[in-house]
């Protein structure tokens, strides 16, 4: 693979085919039993050992992923650190995976959850290990054993992750990684009769041949796809800090970001006022090595992305000022924002996964709010106003997972995350994540007529 920064060639790794997918899910389904049958608090006990092991490790990963995937090394500290976060939290699962009682005649009934099975799990470039770890951390939790098949241009940090975890105490095939295309590798896992579940994060488009080809043996899923969220900015907003905080929103992890505010929503009588208060920010972006500490936006991961990109700036909307990004070697595309975006543009109608912002204007909250709809797409989005009863309108309104109110965010380990219409289906982080990797079995124990 190569370190989008510069092109150069960072590692060489074996590329597995479909046999050795079947190796994996050979060995996932062996250990199982065992896997499944460890008592609560100590399945508890190797997931904590594995979060101090991996917090041991957290530079190193941090490294390894900024080098990889051609994130700001402050960016990939603070993923492994919520990698950890994650696994610390999950450690907590196997003691609390509680079932209800419910009154019934002629006996007791009650349920209890079991794991799935055998779980593949298939992740995306742009948050490698993170993504990863929403998913293995629930996974192993709830009593399953996984294969993960970590995207091709950055498989480094889960291929590290599968050492730690055997160092950590995690039984051998209860964690397999496997390292190879997603046409193949991808859909043998998709396909094999063993795989009792698919996770996966990635592209719509190929989000819903995996959900086709689950069809077939009636496997869950869960889809975390794209997303085309939108930035709502009212005139009665503090409009300093939402321009502030505008740029990191889409363009941060250099705008490859599924939750990415690509679109800038503005109320047309602040619109002139919020662009000038945003240019500044947006050259003042430190754009460049990913593991220079004062790093905000790294490289686009390849030259395929970076010419995907490109192709946004199609003559459709103009650009409105562009920040800087530096020359020679490496996948560079400087932060762009292009304004004014009419809903029509493709820029305002498809997923960029780049740093390019679309400003549009609206006139009231029920623009806004079409507007914000006005998309396949449900991830998240942000809604900036001082009006406390619109924000919370306005966000019962807005038909996306997650959204926040005068910020920007959209993880948090402890809070479920996941989309609305073509952004996908099922939640991870969170309680709710442990639903998607656990089936409910009723037990019905007959006390009478006997
Ligand atoms: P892809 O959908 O191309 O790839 C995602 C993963 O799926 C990779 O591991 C890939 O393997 C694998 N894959 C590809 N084809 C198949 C197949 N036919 N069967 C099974 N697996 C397959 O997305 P990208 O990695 O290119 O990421 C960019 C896209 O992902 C963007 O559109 C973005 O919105 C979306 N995304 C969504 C996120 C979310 O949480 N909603 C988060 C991150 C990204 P390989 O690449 O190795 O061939």
């Amino acid at each position: 693979m190569l370190e989008p920064a510069t092109e150069a060639v960072l590692a060489e790794v074996p590329r597995a085919g479909p046999e050795d997918v079947d190796a994996a899910v050979a060995a996932a389904s062996a250990a199982l039993p065992a896997w499944r049958a460890l008592a609560p608090g100590e399945r508890a006990g190797v997931l904590y050992a594995l979060a101090d092991k991996l917090g041991e490790h957290h530079e190193e990963l941090a490294v390894l992923e900024a080098r990889n995937a051609g994130k700001a090394i402050v960016d990939a500290r603070a993923e492994i650190g919520m990698v950890i976060d994650t696994f610390r939290y999950y450690a907590g699962a196997p003691e609390r995976l509680l079932g209800d009682t419910i009154p019934v005649a002629g006996g007791q009934a009650f349920t209890v959850r079991e794991p799935v099975g055998v779980v593949g799990l298939i992740t995306p470039w742009n948050f490698p290990l993170t993504i990863a770890s929403w998913k293995l951390a629930p996974a192993l939790a709830a009593g399953n054993t996984v294969v993960l098949k970590p995207a091709e241009l950055t498989p480094l940090s889960a291929l590290r992750f599968a050492e730690l975890a055997a160092e950590a105490g995690i039984p051998d095939g209860v964690v397999n990684v496997v390292v190879g295309p997603g046409s193949s590798c991808g859909q043998r896992l998709v396909e094999h009769p063993d795989v009792a579940k698919i996770a996966f994060t990635g592209s719509t488009e190929v989000g819903r041949s995996i959900a086709a080809g689950a069809a077939a043996s009636i496997k869950r899923v869960t889809l975390e796809l794209g997303g085309k969220s939108a930035n709502i900015v009212f005139a009665d907003a503090d409009l300093e800090a939402a321009a502030a905080a505008a740029p990191l929103a889409v363009f941060g992890n250099a705008g490859q970001d599924c939750c990415a505010r690509s679109r800038i929503l503005v109320q047309e009588e602040v619109r002139d006022r919020f662009l000038e208060l945003l240019e500044p920010h947006v050259k003042a972006l430190r754009v460049g090595d990913p593991l220079a500490e004062d790093t905000q936006m790294g490289p686009l991961i390849s030259a395929g992305q970076l010419e995907s990109v490109t192709s946004f700036l199609d003559g459709q909307a103009p650009v409105a000022f562009r920040g800087s990004a530096p020359d020679g070697p490496g996948h560079w595309f400087a932060p762009t924002v292009l304004s004014p975006v009419k809903p029509s543009d493709r820029v305002a109608r498809e997923e960029v996964f780049g740093p390019i912002a679309a400003v549009m204007s609206f006139r009231d909250e029920a623009e806004a709010i079409g507007l914000a709809n006005d998309t396949i797409y449900g991830l998240s989005g942000s809604i900036w106003t001082r009006d406390g009863a619109r924000a919370l309108r306005v966000a019962r309104a807005v038909q996306t997972g997650v959204l926040s109110i005068n910020a920007n965010t959209s993880v948090r380990v402890s809070t479920p995350f996941g989309g609305f219409k073509q952004s996908g289906y099922g939640r991870e982080l969170g309680p709710h994540a442990l639903e998607a990797y656990s089936e409910v079995k009723t037990i019905f124990y007959a006390t009478e007529g006997r």
